[in-house]
């Protein structure tokens, strides 16, 4: 699933070539992206929008409009954006919904699984909608290492579960979750509340380190993320323990290993990552 990383380089990419623009013609052929509103009656209010500013929250894409109202797009599983010229999309069976630009670009979102959202939002129902499901972005300058100790003060939730729970802090997942626990050497499994307070600054610079790896690397590309120009990710190349089970340790040797918390997958050394 596309995490911060992914969804920021998403909106790296897609921002210059959305912004500015103004909707032509839309068309959203799978009513599960919309739904519970019909697909029409998005599509029909995006024609004749202009793209404001294209901005991120977490794993949000928000496409704010001129009229004030934002498209909120969640890539959940598999969904991806990609653009063309006018007429230059290549097939695609998996393709949901496309936006002509009097630009004369196209984009398209594509979505395998068909587990992604477009919500069309006004202006007052964005800030309660996203205050609700998520907490404070990770990668701003006002993310101490005090604000993440406030946050996990009292939790009895693995440090894993903690650091999935997008209500505590936006963006994180699977991937960079565990890849930031081995960068702090912090196993897994260790109650959130009970980290000490060298351990709570290791985690929030490795944290923060990890997202910001993936940011620079485009994201990782494992089955159908690809970024809006058609190009694949790089942080798969330099995962330390993500997928790696049964390899060694690129810091101590011992085999990576596989657990399962919170019904996630998780992968961590034995060995360095303290317990
Ligand atoms: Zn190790």
């Amino acid at each position: 699933m596309p995490e911060l990383p992914e969804v920021e380089t998403v909106r790296r990419q897609i921002a210059p070539v959305l912004e500015g623009a103004t909707i032509t013609a839309a068309e959203i052929v799978d009513p599960r992206l919309t739904r519970p509103v019909e697909p029409d009656l998005v599509a029909e209010a995006l024609v004749g929008e202009r793209v404001a500013e294209v901005d991120r929250r977490g794993k949000y894409l928000l496409v704010r409009l001129d009229s004030g109202r934002t498209l909120v797009v969640h890539l959940r599983m598999t969904g991806s954006l990609r653009h063309a010229a006018a007429g230059e999309l290549p097939e695609d069976a998996h393709r949901r919904a496309t936006l002509r630009l009097d630009t004369g670009r196209d984009v398209a979102y594509r979505d395998v699984r068909r587990f992604g959202t477009w919500e069309l939002l006004d202006p007052d129902h964005l800030r309660p909608y996203l205050s609700a499901r998520l907490g404070p972005e990770p990668l701003v300058a006002s993310f101490s290492g005090a604000k993440l100790a406030r946050l996990a003060e009292g939790r009895r939730a693995p440090v894993k579960s903690f650091l999935l729970d997008q209500r505590r802090i936006a963006g994180v997942g699977n991937i960079y979750a565990d890849e930031a626990l081995w960068r702090a050497r912090i196993h897994p499994r260790r109650p959130a509340g009970e980290l000490g307070e060298d351990e709570l600054a290791r985690l929030h610079r490795a944290l923060r380190a990890a997202l910001r790896k993936g940011v620079e690397l485009q994201g990782s590309t494992l089955r159908e993320y690809s970024t809006p120009n058609g190009t694949p990710g790089r942080m798969q190349r330099e995962f330390h323990v993500y997928g790696r089970e049964g390899e060694p340790c690129d810091r101590c040797g011992p085999p990576i290993e596989r657990t399962v918390i919170g019904g996630r997958g998780s992968w961590f050394c034995p060995v360095c990552q303290q317990s």
